[in-house]
């Protein structure tokens, strides 16, 4: 088996609107999606976002017959304790190949708005939203994949040195994964759009120091042209610190495959 894009979304999330079939038509190996399961989401005014499994269902089984059986299914999992009897609810009534986990907000405010700049100073928000963190993958052990471990911090420009005072909360964080076979994203919109790629860069060395192996590679793609993106950058960037496997999942079952870049032909 090759590796495969772990992490992208279409039309059935709120901020996509993408069609499935266009991703079909650039690769001809597995394809999974990883749409957004928000509850009170506080960008489209606290609203849930539930992906409609049943129309994905259909529309998976129509593009079986041109596309051929490689479709999984996947959901991006935005965790917040408030959420967590509903997210429990939904999860346990849906099949999923693979369950990716993220934090999104911290309550009444998404990471992402750009009035976080004004509710937090830095050093505060990465307290917090570490702390937020440690106790999601706790409670919702489930979890395959950790997505872009800096989402909370995107809005701000992070030095190293900075994320490097919390590296306590890191590892305890990285021990917390290991002990689920959770594996470390790493989210290509976070290290090529948002200009992060050198948090990427002290984390996987410290994920690797308490003994983190599972990597996964996710372009969280909103339009198929994104699909794998960077991924030569990120493989590259793997390779120097010795990595030869990613980590992929089906039926929430592990699998490793090589590290390789499986769309560097298209
Ligand atoms: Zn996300
Ligand atoms: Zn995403």
């Amino acid at each position: 088996m090759k590796y495969f894009d772990q992490h992208m979304h279409t039309h059935f999330s709120y901020d996509s609107k993408e069609q499935l079939e266009n991703y079909a038509k650039k690769t001809e190996g597995y394809l999974i999606t990883t749409e957004h399961l928000d509850f009170k989401n506080p960008f489209i005014n606290y609203q849930d976002n539930i992906p409609d499994y049943q129309q994905q269902s259909i529309e998976i089984e129509k593009l079986k017959v041109e596309y051929g059986d490689r479709f999984l299914r996947g959901v991006e999992v935005g965790y917040h304790p408030d959420d967590h009897d509903q997210i429990i609810a939904y999860i346990n009534q849906h099949a999923f190949d693979l369950l990716v986990l993220s934090f999104h907000k911290d309550g009444p405010n998404e990471f992402m708005d750009e009035n976080i700049l004004q509710i937090y100073h830095l050093e505060k928000l990465m307290q917090e939203y570490f702390t937020l963190m440690l106790e999601g993958i706790k409670a919702f052990k489930q979890a395959n994949i950790l997505a872009h471990f800096d989402y909370g911090l995107r809005m701000f420009d992070v030095t190293i040195d900075q994320l490097a005072k919390h590296e306590d909360q890191l590892c305890l964080i990285f021990q917390e994964m290991i002990k689920n076979d959770m594996a470390l994203e790493l989210n290509s919109k976070s290290m090529y759009r948002y200009g992060n790629k050198h948090l990427y860069e002290y984390v996987i060395p410290v994920y690797q120091s308490v003994g983190g192996q599972l990597f996964s590679l996710g372009s969280d793609s909103h339009v198929a042209s994104d699909l794998g993106l960077h991924f030569d950058e990120s493989v590259a960037l793997l390779h120097q610190f010795g990595v030869k496997e990613l980590a992929v999942y089906i039926k929430q079952i592990l699998h490793k495959v090589p590290l390789e870049n499986p769309y560097s032909l298209i």
